[in-house]
């Protein structure tokens, strides 16, 4: 993958947590110290957008930087209240903005929306995390139909160079938070990586299409996430609840760290 090579890319999702910057430095330290070891890793930690200044005070290197959980679709300052700007984010520190997370897609944004957020974050010279995932898996193949529709909306208009830029990470909502009716496999994630694979080189071409990391994301945790990373296609994951917790999150921090992508 350009730029990328070798390295997974292991993003944990901080989502609206913790309830203190005081616990945010903390958690980040420890991640850091960690994550500044692994040669074989990029971290990257995306904390509630009010923490980004403070902790991107603390980021020294290249190993561990972090995110923003969302962006705006204008980068124009203007009147658009209670929203930040991919340019905003990028000046305090964020280097990757997740876009279209399913819990967004939940609350109103569609693919239309999550396309323009993309475009003002990838102008802004970030690193976008575009996320992908079915409600449900049906047996017709709609389920396919429905990832391959939020890869073309959103992807179909970026001119080409941005692509370098671009992390896909699939989360098939049925496999994500405390009410998930399972994690996926690593055969689910597998056959899932084959044909995003498959859907991005139809739109951006087959020489872009393989410079995109695909991540999985889903209740990964320290017992299930090498697993994925050796058997799903993958080349790193997004992780929600076990990235809130430091000695967590560095178990599969260090894990990802010797395990080699298929
Ligand atoms: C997420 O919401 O991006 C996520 C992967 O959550 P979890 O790991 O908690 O399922």
């Amino acid at each position: 993958m350009a730029g990328k090579k070798d390295k997974k890319i292991i993003v944990g999702n901080w989502k609206m947590n913790p309830n203190s910057q005081v616990e945010a430095l903390r958690t980040f330290e420890s991640i850091k110290k960690k994550a500044g070891k692994l040669r074989n890793v990029q971290t990257v930690i995306c904390p509630p957008a009010i923490y980004l200044s403070s902790l991107g005070k603390k980021v020294t290197g290249h190993r561990c930087v972090l995110g923003a959980q969302n962006t705006f679709w204008e980068n124009k300052t203007g009147s658009f209240t209670g929203e930040t700007s991919a340019d905003m984010l990028s000046g305090v520190g964020a280097e990757y903005v997740i876009v279209g997370h399913s819990e967004r897609r939940a609350i109103g944004e569609d693919n239309k929306v999550v396309g323009k957020k993309l475009i003002s974050a990838l102008k802004a010279g970030m690193n976008i995390i575009l996320c992908v995932g079915e409600q449900e898996r049906d047996n017709d193949g709609e389920y396919l139909r429905f990832i391959a529709k939020e890869l073309v909306i959103a992807l179909n208009d970026i001119p080409r160079r941005y692509c370098l830029n671009v992390i896909i990470a699939y989360e098939p909502i049925w496999a994500i938070g405390k009410d998930a009716e399972r994690p996926a496999t690593p055969e689910d994630v597998h056959e899932m990586s084959i044909f995003i694979r498959k859907v991005l080189s139809e739109v951006v071409g087959k020489d872009f299409a393989m410079t995109i990391p695909i991540l999985y994301g889903g209740s990964v945790n320290p017992k299930n996430s090498q697993a994925f990373l050796e058997s799903g296609g993958i080349q790193g994951l997004l992780v929600g609840r076990a990235s809130l917790k430091a000695e967590t999150f560095n178990k599969i921090l260090e894990q990802s760290n010797e395990t080699s992508v298929s």
